[in-house]
């Protein structure tokens, strides 16, 4: 186990989803679901179709409220937020199929996530106050430091429109950083990516979480992205959690295994 991980399982937990419920008219989507994320894990959530994955995910990002049960983020719930406030209270997140301001460059999709945890305000800004130039100075080398860090350096100003579709999660990942986020929630970011890029994207994920510390929950369809780089996975199915615990272990739990065969998933 990662030794970061090992130090942050013996404090309270980053994340804890109690007893979450979701109800769609008479659909039960998630049914009393409850799980911890620790500081600098890599939690991997995992289901077959209709499982309850992104009724969760949705949860979390505060674009479903559960209808029971509540979301601590830190031991404050997350439940009164709104959901345009989350990047401020340390929640970041990239979508299923990528969603970046497409006519902007990289450098502005990823200014636009910075943004998001800046001081600065549209008055001081347009005033040029020295508060706010010092604010833009700071933010434009964090941006700088960020274009480096995922090798994006040589794609600053280019349009995002332009790029390939990997290198364009790529960019996403590092809208979402430059918000420093405590959490990260990665919705299926293996989609549409290539069997080589799978692998790179899984490297990134793990330099991210070994680097900056930072916490991951994804959820990915993708098998192999999640054995290999999450430290623990829980599994859903019909809402309920079926099993959690190391990769290995909730792989070959006969219930996760029955789970998927009944639903013709891998
Ligand atoms: P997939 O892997 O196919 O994306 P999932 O595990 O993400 O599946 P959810 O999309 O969370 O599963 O769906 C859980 C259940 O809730 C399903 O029965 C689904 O039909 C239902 N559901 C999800 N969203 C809604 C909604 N907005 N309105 C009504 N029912 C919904």
């Amino acid at each position: 186990m990662n030794a970061r991980v090992e130090r942050s399982m013996q404090v309270a937990p980053l994340l804890a989803v109690r007893e979450v419920s979701v109800t769609f008219g008479g659909i039960v989507a998630l049914n009393g679901v409850s799980f911890e994320l620790h500081k600098s894990q890599i939690l991997g959530l995992i289901g077959p179709n209709g499982a309850g994955k992104t009724t969760l995910f949705n949860c979390l990002s505060r674009l479903y409220q559960p209808s029971r049960g509540d979301i601590l983020l830190d031991g404050d719930s997350i439940l009164t937020r709104p959901a345009h406030r989350i990047a401020e209270i340390g929640i970041g997140r990239t979508f299923q199929n990528v969603a970046l301001f497409a006519e902007l460059s990289v450098r502005d999709n990823v200014r636009v996530g910075a943004h998001a945890r800046s001081r600065s305000d549209i008055i001081s800004d347009s005033l040029r106050l020295p508060w706010a130039r010092r604010g833009e100075a700071r933010l434009n080398g964090k941006v700088d430091e960020i274009l480096d860090y995922l090798e994006l350096g040589d794609v600053a100003e280019v349009t995002v429109a332009g790029l390939p579709f990997g290198t364009q999660k790529r960019v996403e990942l590092a809208r979402a950083l430059a918000a420093e986020p405590k959490i990260l929630l990665l919705d299926e970011p293996a989609g549409g990516l290539n069997h080589e890029e799978v692998v790179s994207l899984g490297a990134l994920i793990r330099k991210i979480r070994d680097d900056l510390g930072v916490t991951v929950l994804l959820v990915e369809h993708h098998m192999g992205l999640v054995m290999s780089i999450a430290d623990h996975v829980v599994a859903l199915n019909f809402g309920k959690k079926l099993a959690e615990g190391p990769p290995a272990a909730v792989q070959s739990n006969p219930e996760v295994i029955k789970a998927y065969l009944g639903s013709k998933e891998p």
